[in-house]
């Protein structure tokens, strides 16, 4: 537990609860869609409560606040910051470092910012050749110049300065400490409320853990009728009929529940969609991809490895499809971040 974290127990929750000053808030994004933060409009009517007893001091995406306001904010200022998105680029790394030092809590907010998400599906390319697509390649560009973004580029006026693109994306907690994770593309209301519950009554769960989720799978809150799974053909759903009664997985449909954190209440499946895994692995699983190939695996009902092979052909991107939610956090990718630690202690002094 962090000393920063320990301070923040023993006196500014409680105190600001118990004595009624309303705690700092800040929600920020990095490497984003943008869902997240929609995402924490569904506390609905909520939002009301939570703005009399709570006070956002930074959040770009409703107030008009700059950098340097926040550079001017001593540190600890803010109690709690809700960050989401993943670290793609050099102002994201300034942001987490500054956010870090200027909270007393840190929220990894969403998938994003937790395991890297959509945008860490770029791990599986490097910037030169996202570069190339992007803005050489791609059917719908012209340039004959080749010109690609530049760090710094001269101009008659002076110099510009873009922030430098990464060759990988991080999650929150690769650059700096975080004191809670919050699942989900986007965490689902259920969670969300769970966090609010948290801020507003200041009881704080075990340094570390994630708010609003399960320890079980999402199988573990999914109403459908379960058998012994063997399926001989992976579905997709949009091409099939669909049981609305009986497990998606026992119909062949690619059901990531069992290789999920709960939490959600089992959404997808209960309106007849496959989980896709966006509540990332339980705990103790360090790769939700792998976790869910060996559940392919137990599943599929062939001994010849040709059948089995042919049967894996049926699912379309596999490594996109399992590692979606969760490329920056797997193994696949871990063999790449020493490389990145470079870009960490740069901007660091
Ligand atoms: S977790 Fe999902 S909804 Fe949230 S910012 Fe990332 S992609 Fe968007
Ligand atoms: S595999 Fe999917 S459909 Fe089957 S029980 Fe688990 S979550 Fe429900
Ligand atoms: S069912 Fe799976 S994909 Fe759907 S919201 Fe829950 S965890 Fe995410």
């Amino acid at each position: 537990m962090s000393a920063k974290f320990e301070r923040f127990i023993s006196t500014r929750v409680k105190k600001d609860v118990e004595e009624e000053e309303k705690p700092r808030i800040a929600i920020y994004w990095c490497a984003s869609c943008g869902g997240c933060e929609i995402a924490f409009l569904e506390i609905a009517e909520r939002i009301l409560d939570l703005a009399e007893k709570i006070e956002i001091v930074f959040c770009p995406c409703i107030m008009d606040i700059k950098y340097h306001d926040v550079w001017d904010m001593p540190d600890d200022y803010i109690d709690i910051t809700l960050f989401n998105g993943a670290i793609r680029n050099d102002e994201h790394l300034e942001m987490a470092y500054l956010l870090r030092d200027k909270s007393k809590i840190l929220v990894a907010y969403g998938s994003c910012a937790a395991k890297g998400c959509i945008p860490a599906l770029a791990n599986f390319n490097s910037k030169k050749e996202i570069f190339d697509y992007v803005y050489k390649e791609s059917p719908s560009t012209v340039n004959p110049e080749g010109i690609t973004p530049q760090p710094i580029v001269e101009v008659p006026e002076g110099e510009l300065e873009l922030p430098a693109f990464w060759d990988c994306v991080k999650t929150l907690d690769q650059i700096v400490q975080v004191d809670y994770y919050v699942p989900g593309c986007p965490p689902a209301q259920k969670t969300t409320n769970e966090l609010v519950d948290v801020i507003l009554s200041g009881k704080l769960p075990k340094h570390g853990s994630y708010i609003g989720s399960a320890t079980k799978s999402v199988c573990d809150d999914c109403p459908r009728e379960r058998k012994e799974k063997k399926i001989k053909k992976i579905k997709r759903p949009h091409l099939s009929e669909i049981d609305p009664e009986v497990c998606l997985l026992d119909q062949g449909f690619l059901c990531c529940g069992p290789a999920t954190r709960g939490g959600c209440g089992a959404q997808c499946p209960s309106v007849n969609m496959p989980c896709i895994g966006c509540y990332g692995p339980l705990d103790g699983i360090e790769d939700q991809g792998a976790k869910m190939l060996g559940v392919i695996a137990s599943v599929l009902d062939y001994e010849d490895e040709e059948d089995i092979k042919k049967a894996m052909e049926d699912i379309v991107d596999p490594a996109g499809y399992l590692y979606k939610f969760s490329m920056s956090k797997s193994l696949l990718f871990k063999n790449r971040h020493e490389k990145f630690k470079a870009d960490k202690e740069r901007l660091r002094v």
